[in-house]
């Protein structure tokens, strides 16, 4: 055997060349599992003042082998393989679907449903195209489609983000910032993005009735949201006491295991019923 210690056993280490197999099988994976229909749409209410306003699509893969495999395994590994290009278009194209149904029935007519943008997908070339085209051919309206853009995005090319945005923000569709806090710290930026939203990072939620830092992040954020005018919605809320602090703080508008994990489209529009003044 080769002496210990020497740099390159690393290479021949069985366990990396399993991972490396591993993930090229579940990357081939996806790319069939997306034709065999192995995709789903799964949607959390977000609300607002107490009433479901909307929506987070949210994907879900169910592997024939596997089980459920979580996005932020596939994500990930559909970022760097380019697969999230067609991934994405098909996020895309089954929540203006959704839309377009949801447009029919005066109960969700109103509802507005937001979609996760990945990097890779904001900064291809002919993306505002791509979401023109998708919402015409659907016949969803603009204005109910919100995209989730996370900072690092964004910063990449403000300008370049900021002339997409502006475009897409023309015919009605809206923007949220997500992820918002565990970013970057320059915030010069907003004032140069057309955002409507910024959204609070689950990880403050989390402890904001025991770690101090974390409750004057959050007062901090709805300050700030406040005064450059966006909505400011938390996500993560999982106990009424969490509700609660984030009411005193003057922001109404949450989603979270409180009210709902992400669930299928039939259950989503049931509850919206349930919760529907009669
Ligand atoms: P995200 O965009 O930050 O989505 C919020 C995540 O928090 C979701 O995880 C959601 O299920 C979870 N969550 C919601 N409420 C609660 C709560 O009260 N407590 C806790 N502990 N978690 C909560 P999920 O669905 O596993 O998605 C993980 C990430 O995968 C997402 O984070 C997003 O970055 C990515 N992702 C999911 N779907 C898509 C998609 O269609 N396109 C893209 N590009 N990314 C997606
Ligand atoms: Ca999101
Ligand atoms: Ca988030
Ligand atoms: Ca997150």
């Amino acid at each position: 055997a080769k002496a210990a210690g020497r740099d390159t056993l690393r290479f021949y280490d069985p366990s990396m060349h399993a991972l490396a197999n591993e993930r090229a099988a579940l990357e081939e994976d996806m790319r069939a599992g997306l034709a065999k229909g192995e995709f789903e749409l799964y949607y959390q209410p977000q609300v607002d003042h107490g009433r479901i306003v909307g929506a987070e699509a949210l994907l879900r893969w169910h592997h024939p082998q596997r089980g459920f495999v979580s996005p932020s395994v596939f994500i990930p590994m559909a970022e760097d393989s380019g697969q999230i290009l067609p991934l994405g278009q098909w996020v895309l194209e089954q929540a203006c679907l959704t839309l377009a149904q949801w447009a029919c029935d005066p109960q969700l007519a109103e509802l507005v449903l937001a979609v996760n943008v990945s990097p890779r997908q904001f900064r291809q070339a002919g993306f505002v195209q791509q979401v023109l085209a998708t919402l015409a051919s659907t016949g969803a309206a603009p204005r109910r489609l919100k995209l989730e853009l996370t900072e690092g995005l964004l910063l990449h090319d403000v300008n370049e983000s900021a002339t997409r945005m502006t475009e897409l923000k023309s015919y009605g569709v809206g923007f949220s910032l997500d992820d918002f806090g565990t970013g970057y710290s320059s915030l010069s930026y907003l004032k140069r993005l057309p955002l409507d939203q910024l959204k609070i990072d689950q990880s403050f939620v989390r402890d904001v009735l025991t770690d101090p830092n974390d409750a004057s992040i959050v007062r901090t954020i709805v300050a700030l949201g406040a005064s450059l005018g966006l909505q400011v919605m938390a996500e993560g809320v999982e106990t009424v006491a969490q509700q609660e602090f984030l009411a005193r703080q003057h922001c109404y508008a949450w989603q979270g295991y409180l009210l709902s994990r992400p669930v299928p489209a039939e259950p989503f529009v049931a509850l919206v019923r349930g919760h529907a003044p009669a």
